[in-house]
């Protein structure tokens, strides 16, 4: 809901300003018609990589702070929400636990997180997934309905932090 592109921004700014976050890189901003619950707007979807040495479960909490920092709503499972942060992967761990679970269970049948997670890591290995990133894109059904929005400024991923 509201100014996507502006929550994206000032959500990954405030995961830099963190003490102990570093953002790495990038994807391009991605337009992903709904699915699910479809008489709503589209969504931007993008995908960060991280350098911290918190641990997954202190990361989530970072990740609902922020959430909670902008107010997000959700009436409606699948729904309109201003701001969504997922951990999709933590190095090569796999996390089972009542809070968290890595890799996000349902990532890897969802093109707008997989295809702008191809965009910034092309050889990425998805633990419990024997394939590599770029089939299971092939063979997803709903890859028609992401587009790039704003192609990434290739010039420097800090430029984001800088004014
Ligand atoms: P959602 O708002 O649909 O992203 O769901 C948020 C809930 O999912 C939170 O209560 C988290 O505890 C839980 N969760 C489980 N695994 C993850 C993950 N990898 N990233 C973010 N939230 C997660």
């Amino acid at each position: 809901m509201g100014n996507k592109e502006e929550y994206l921004l000032k959500a990954i700014r405030e995961i830099h300003l963190h003490t102990n976050i570093q953002v790495l890189d990038i994807s391009s901003i991605y337009e992903t018609e709904p699915v699910g619950f479809t008489n709503q707007d589209h969504f931007l979807n993008m995908v960060i990589e991280v350098k911290t040495d918190l641990a997954p479960i202190e990361m989530l909490e970072v990740l609902q702070s922020i959430e909670n920092d902008f107010d997000r709503k959700r009436i409606v499972r699948w729904g309109p929400r201003t701001l969504d942060l997922d951990i999709l992967l933590y190095n090569h761990e796999n996390i089972v636990t009542e809070q968290l679970i890595i890799p996000h269970p349902r990532m890897h049948e969802r093109s707008f997180v997989l295809i702008p997670l191809y965009e910034i890591q092309k050889d990425i290995y998805i633990p419990g997934i024997d394939k590599p990133i770029a089939d299971i894109i092939n063979q997803l059904q709903d890859k028609e309905g992401v587009r790039i929005w704003k192609q990434k400024n290739g010039v420097d991923v800090f430029a984001l932090f800088e004014s």
